[in-house]
C-alpha cells in the first residue's frame, strides 16, 4: 500500500520529519544515516559490529502517512499536518498535533518556533477564517501551559498551578487557565513570547529545561455570545524529550523521578492514540496527567496528528530508531 496517496482526513496521522545535520555534526564529519526515498518511507542505516568485530550496516525501513525530508519547510509540513486540523475544528471537532522525539531533533522548531512554528501558521489561517461571514459568531482563545512531573503550570500566568476537570458535556476544562482572546498573529506572538520565557526559565526554578516538560498551546473556538459554549479546539504539543523517559541507571534521584513520569505519560499517550483508532471501550486516560488533559481530544469528534522528529546523524541512531518504533506502534493496528 506504499503508493496509496495518504488521506489527509484520517482520524490519526503519523508523520516523520528529519532535521538537517547541524554545524557541529558536519564539522565532526558525522554520517547521515536516515534516507528518505519516497514521500512515505524512511530508511535507517544502522551501523553494527559483529562479535568478530567486522562492521556491517543493518537497514530498517518504516512507512508512515508522510515523511518530510530535511529540506522541507515548516509551511510544507503544515500543509499536510496541522492545516486539515484547522479546517476540522471549524466544523466543531477537537484536534491535537504532537511533536515526539529526542531532545535536539526539532520538536520545538516544528511546533513552537516563534516565527514559523506550526502553531503560528495555524493561527494565521484560523484568524483569517474567523473574518469570514459564516464564522463571525466565533472567537478564538489562546491558552499555554506545561506539564511537569504530573503537575500543570500556566505559562501565561506566572506558572500558577492548574487543575483539570470535566464539564457536563465531557469537555476537559483546565480550571483557572488564563486564556486570551486573540485575533491577530502579532498579538499571539507577544503572548507566546511571554509564555515561552516562563517555560525556559521557570519562576519556581524547578524546571530549568524544556526537554523535561510537555508544553501545550491550545486554540479554542468559542461562541462570542456565550463563552461557555464551546465550538472546537486545537492543541499543539511539544512533548518532553523522548530520551528522558529512558531507564537511566546513572541518573540522580530527581532525574530518575522525572524520567519515570515522562515514560509513563509517553506510554499512556501511545496507548490512548491506538485505542482511538480501534474505538476501544477502555482507554487508559487516567494513567498520566498528559492523557487526562487530552481526554476529550481522544473521544468523540477528534483527530490526531503525530510528527515524530528525528536527528539524522550516526551517533543518535539508537534514539532515532526508538522514535520511529514508537511512531510505528502508534499507527499499527
Ligand atoms: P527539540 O525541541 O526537539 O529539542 P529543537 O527544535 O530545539 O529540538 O531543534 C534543535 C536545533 O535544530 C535548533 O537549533 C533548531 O533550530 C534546529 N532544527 C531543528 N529542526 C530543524 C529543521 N527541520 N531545519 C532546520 N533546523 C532545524
Ligand atoms: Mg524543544
Amino acid at each position: 500500500s506504499i503508493n496509496t496517496p495518504s488521506n489527509l482526513t484520517d482520524k490519526i496521522r503519523v508523520c516523520v520529519r528529519k532535521r538537517p545535520l547541524n554545524k557541529k555534526e558536519v564539522a565532526r564529519n558525522e554520517k547521515d544515516i536516515a534516507t528518505i526515498n519516497s514521500q512515505r518511507t524512511v530508511l535507517i542505516n544502522e551501523p553494527k559490529v559483529k562479535v568478530d568485530l567486522t562492521r556491517y550496516v543493518e537497514q530498517h525501513m518504516f512507512v508512515f502517512d508522510d515523511v518530510f525530508d530535511s529540506d522541507a519547510s515548516n509551511e510544507e509540513v503544515y500543509q499536510r499536518t496541522a492545516l486539515p486540523l484547522v479546517e476540522y475544528i471549524f466544523r466543531g471537532g477537537k484536534a491535537t498535533c504532537f511533536a515526539y522525539g529526542q531532545t535536539g531533533s526539532g520538536k520545538t522548531h516544528t511546533m513552537l518556533d516563534e516565527k514559523q512554528g506550526l502553531y503560528v501558521l495555524a493561527a494565521r489561517d484560523i484568524f483569517n477564517l474567523l473574518r469570514r461571514e459564516e464564522f463571525t459568531h466565533l472567537a478564538s482563545y489562546i491558552g499555554f501551559y506545561e506539564i511537569y512531573q504530573g503537575q500543570l503550570y500556566d505559562l501565561l500566568n506566572q506558572r500558577k498551578k492548574l487543575f483539570a476537570r470535566e464539564d457536563g458535556k465531557k469537555n476537559v476544562v483546565i480550571s483557572g487557565l488564563q486564556e486570551y482572546n486573540i485575533e491577530n498573529v502579532d498579538a499571539l506572538m507577544q503572548v507566546f513570547d511571554y509564555g515561552n520565557m516562563a517555560r525556559s526559565t521557570g519562576t519556581t526554578g524547578a524546571n530549568q529545561d524544556s526537554s523535561r516538560s510537555h508544553a501545550i498551546l491550545q486554540i479554542v473556538l468559542k461562541h462570542k455570545k456565550n463563552r461557555k459554549k464551546f465550538h472546537g479546539k486545537l492543541s499543539f504539543i511539544d512533548l518532553a524529550g523522548s530520551e528522558r523517559g529512558a531507564d537511566r541507571g546513572d541518573a540522580d534521584k530527581q532525574t530518575r523521578m522525572e524520567g519515570a513520569e515522562i515514560n509513563k505519560s509517553l506510554l499512556a499517550l501511545k496507548e490512548c492514540i491506538r485505542a482511538l483508532d480501534q474505538d476501544k471501550k477502555h482507554t487508559p486516560f487516567r494513567q498520566s496527567k498528559l492523557t487526562q488533559v487530552l481526554k476529550d481530544s481522544f473521544v468523540g469528534n477528534s483527530r490526531t496528528c503525530m510528527i515524530a522528529t528525528v536527528s539524522p546523524n550516526i551517533s543518535n541512531s539508537e534514539h532515532t530508531l526508538n522514535t520511529l518504533r514508537y511512531a510505528d506502534r502508534v499507527k499499527e493496528l
